[in-house]
């Protein structure tokens, strides 16, 4: 159970079997990154509570006469949007937290953030009873026929930048196809998580079939290599992705990665140029560009380049930087105090590699000095073999770079260890077709940035993962397939 007021919120415990448990092990402090100040302390769950979770999640999941193997698929679709009206209805207190954890303005939690994470719920809610096998024709004496069964107890572990998304990317399919899960959110943001976790309890999910479990690599590691644990789905960077692949190849467990990315987005001389500004900022500077899919290689065709340039750099100006709990701020502050120094090593690396900093490029101070702001930063003149431009910097800098033909822009866009977004701004119907085609990368954006929808699958080709979220293909992640054979 989390309580929150304005200027109190209560220590992080576990849910574990319905319950909400101390911890055995240590607590860590949560942070606000607008300020600097301890938000609350959160329990590290050892070794043996990620033992306990799984224990609670397996037992829900074999207990054939328990309440989650005996619920029909129609009333586990009830309680996933139940869950999804108590999302709303506790919208300003779970985006107020999210943002107080995470530092992303308010304006996002409440209006674009939580409202997607009801959807999701409802989406998913839709599927629990749309979820079938097929009968097919062998042989005149046999039945023959598939079922989609659930896996079992699904590990998942997710990222900080967008903690109760995220998390109910994972969630709803798991929990549609009858799954039970052990949820580790991330160190630096679980507190709408937690607080989700009663909620959850409330909208009717038996004990054992939701466990939360709060802590850091060595949590989430431990509940890698359990052998209670048939799948991981993961949200997260690149190099912990192949970390837990290896780890989880002992017990050969089922794995899907949602990891980083380095997106291009391509803007033709024959764009609606004032839209395609707005979209590259928006690309690079929702989300303080601690975005997955974030547009951070801005590829501008060479006719256009000062034009479009000096609109953007104008524009970037107009961002209100500053306080997330104030509604006109439309850029917040970074994670943390490491994540800060990391994106402030990436702008250093931009300047000695000879990249023109055309805007930004400094700490910002907001209300004194101890938050972490970064100013919206851009770069011109990049080279595409620069560190700026091929690793993923995870905050407000733009890579800018030019190119003068399709061809040109397709390989250099490729060129890159990512693949999870891309976009493609022009008026010519064909060309951005053609290019669509050449991109390699799980979503293309034609005319527009980032815009996403529960139905929509979303994930990544080359080193930004597999599998996917959303959609009606994220159900196969979460199913085993079975054959069936009667002899007549
Ligand atoms: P991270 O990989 O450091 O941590 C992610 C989660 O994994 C956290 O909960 C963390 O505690 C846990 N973890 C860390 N080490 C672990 C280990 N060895 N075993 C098991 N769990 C471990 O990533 P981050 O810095 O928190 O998040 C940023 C990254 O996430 C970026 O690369 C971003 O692109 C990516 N991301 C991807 C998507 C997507 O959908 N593709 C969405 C959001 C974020």
């Amino acid at each position: 159970m989390l309580t929150a007021t304005k200027t109190n919120i209560s220590p992080g415990k576990l849910l574990i079997n319905g319950q909400w448990v101390e911890g055995s092990g240590k607590s860590f402090d949560t942070v606000n990154p607008a300020t600097g100040g301890v938000l609350t302390q959160i329990a590290e769950a050892s070794a043996k509570d990620v033992d306990q979770a799984v224990a609670a999640a397996r037992k829900a999941f074999e207990d054939m006469a328990g309440p989650w193997r005996k619920m029909s698929a129609s009333e586990r679709g009830k309680v996933l949007w139940r869950i999804a009206d108590l999302v709303e209805a506790n919208i300003e207190e779970l985006a107020e937290l999210e943002t107080l954890d995470n530092g992303k303005p308010i304006f996002e939690s409440r209006y674009v953030d939580m409202p997607m994470v009801a959807d999701v719920f409802r989406y998913f809610a839709g599927w629990a009873t749309k979820i079938h096998g097929e009968t097919v024709n062998t042989f005149s004496n046999a039945f023959t026929y598939t079922l989609r069964e659930p896996i079992g107890v699904v590990g998942a572990i997710v990222a900080w930048n967008f903690p109760l998304l995220l998390a109910s990317w994972k969630l709803g399919p798991a929990l549609a196809c009858g799954n039970t899960v052990v949820l580790k959110p991330a160190e630096q943001t679980p507190l709408s998580v937690l607080r989700f976790g009663d909620l959850a309890l409330e909208a009717g999910l038996p004990p054992g079939v939701l466990n939360i479990i709060t802590g850091g690599p060595e949590t989430g590691a431990a509940l890698v290599r359990h052998p209670g644990v048939d799948k991981i789905a993961f949200t997260g960077s690149t190099v912990v992705g192949k970390e837990i692949m290896r780890a989880g190849a002992d017990t050969l467990k089922r794995v899907t990665l949602e990891l980083g990315g380095k997106s291009p987005n391509i803007v033709f001389a024959d764009s609606a140029m004032d839209s395609a500004v707005k979209g590259a900022l928006n690309g690079i500077f929702y989300g303080k560009g601690e975005v997955c899919c974030a547009g951070s290689r801005l590829f501008v065709e060479k006719k256009v380049e000062d034009e479009f340039l000096s609109k953007l750099v104008e524009y970037s100006k107009k961002i209100k930087l500053g306080d997330p709990l104030d509604p006109k701020t439309r850029l917040g502050a970074i994670v943390s105090e490491k994540q800060m120094q990391s994106v402030l090593g990436y702008i250093e690396a931009g300047k000695k590699e000879g990249a023109t900093l055309l805007a930004g490029g400094k700490r910002a101070a907001v209300n004194g000095d101890n938050g972490y702001f970064i100013e919206p930063t851009i770069f011109g003149g990049v080279k595409n073999d620069m560190k700026i431009a091929q690793e993923e910097i995870f905050g407000p800098v733009l890579a800018t770079l030019t190119f003068d033909d399709i061809d040109e822009v397709a390989a250099l866009a490729n060129e890159n260890v990512y693949g999870l977004a891309s976009a493609i701004w022009t008026n010519d119907i064909k060309k951005a077709h053609q290019l669509s085609r050449r991109l390699k990368a799980g979503t293309v954006w034609i005319n527009t940035y980032g815009v996403m929808d529960a139905a929509l699958p979303f994930g990544g080709f080359k080193q930004s993962g597999f599998g996917r979220d959303l959609g009606m293909d994220a159900l196969h992640h979460y199913t085993e397939l079975k054959t069936v054979w009667m002899n007549l």
